[in-house]
């Protein structure tokens, strides 16, 4: 929590949940990326948070974005930074996006397949083209599973395929998974990616970049390493796989940029048990999956929580979501220890909330609506 949201809050006035964002604190996590790796170019992941005010600051630092669709490259456009400085990320892409996105002079793409491949050689000819590895997400709280990336044995032949279609096969990439609390997760990513560089170096092309994702973690209950762990842990890696030939880098960070930069408030709206001999009882928020919280999902974000009765005796809570659905249960398995003072109406602070909070927002389910955000 820092002075100047602390202010903003006790000014509020209005209704209804809101997400707080300090930019203090954002520009504060840029600087931290780039001294931890000096030599790597940093590109927001925009879908953590896409605020234009976040999406200016950065550009204004200059910074470089990771972006998932062609409304994500103008809003980074719109925000400054200029079309060189734009990744389209997502390896899922209708082919008419690819031509948006070269007609708005995007040159930069990832693939995980032959079939990306040939849209991107089509309708963006020349454009430098990175494959996805896939990457197990051991030691993520918030793995990305199988959906993005291609086996290391694959990787070679999808980029031959772009050299052959006159791409620039320009680089790999990989996503260790977000959440990633131990900074030695990206050692095997890279030693697959050195391979993969000798390998195709053998067939005549020569790879430049490896983009090392995204998964610097925000602090929520458990402690997490400081990003400068990750640097040199990242940059040994590097040394050991590549020696003196380290490519050029790049990091995507998303919830690592802003997720501690953000705080919810929300409130209480009832306390209840059900039944007389129940041991935990139900406390449910104005906020929960559908208007911000989407991250608890099956229970695997778990946010600090901060009352005005911190330092009471605790007892154990199911927290659980305003709306009618009964998948809206943010802490059941593992309930939530709260102060026993608290009463309905009391605020609660939600910490760590910068990131995959206002975009993973409902439009206005049960009549709920999307998540209010004040960046400051
Ligand atoms: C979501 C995403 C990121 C950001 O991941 P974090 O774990 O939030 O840092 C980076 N790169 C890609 C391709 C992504 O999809």
């Amino acid at each position: 929590m820092t002075d100047r949201i602390q202010e903003f809050l006790r000014s509020r006035t209005e209704d209804g949940p809101c997400l707080v964002l300090d930019l203090d604190v954002v520009r504060d996590n840029y600087n931290a990326f780039s001294k931890a790796l000096p030599d790597t170019r940093v590109f927001y992941a925009v879908k953590a948070n896409p605020d234009p005010q976040v999406l200016e600051l950065l550009a204004g630092l200059g910074s470089c974005f990771d972006t998932a669709s062609v409304v994500e490259i103008q809003q980074v456009l719109a925000a400054g930074a200029s079309a060189d400085r734009i990744s389209f990320g997502n390896t899922i892409k209708k082919e008419r996006d690819i031509a948006r996105a070269y007609a708005l002079g995007v040159r930069l793409f990832a693939v995980d397949c032959e079939a990306e491949v040939e849209k991107i050689a089509r309708v963006a000819p020349g454009s430098r083209v990175f494959c996805r590895i896939l990457c197990n997400g051991e030691g993520a709280e918030w793995p990305l599973s199988r959906k993005f990336g291609c086996a290391p044995e694959l990787a070679a032949r999808v980029l031959e395929h772009a050299h052959r279609l006159g791409l620039q096969a320009y680089g790999l990439s990989f996503h260790v998974g977000s959440q990633q609390r131990n900074p030695l997760m990206w050692d095997s990513a890279l030693r697959s990616s050195a391979e993969i560089f000798r390998d195709l170096a053998e067939r005549g092309i020569v790879l430049q970049m490896v983009n090392l994702g995204g998964g610097f973690p925000t602090k929520y209950l458990r402690d997490v390493p400081a990003v400068k762990a990750y640097g040199e842990a990242i940059f040994n890696s590097l040394r050991k796989h590549f020696g003196n030939k380290i490519p050029e880098t790049i990091i995507e960070p998303g919830r690592g940029m802003v997720g501690n930069a953000g705080i919810i408030e929300a409130e209480v709206v009832l306390i209840s048990k059900k039944a007389d001999d129940d041991k935990v009882k139900w406390v449910y928020l104005d906020i929960g999956k559908f208007n911000g919280l989407a991250e608890t999902m099956d229970e695997m974000i778990r946010y600090p929580i901060k009352t005005a009765f911190d330092g009471d005796t605790l007892e154990p809570c199911v927290l659980a979501g305003p709306t009618c659905d009964s998948v809206d249960v943010l802490y059941e398995k593992d309930p939530y220890m709260l102060p026993v003072s608290l009463e309905i109406g009391s605020k609660v602070l939600i910490e760590g909330t910068g990131a995959y909070t206002t975009m993973y927002s409902s439009v206005g389910f049960n009549g709920f609506p999307p998540l209010k955000s004040y960046v400051i």
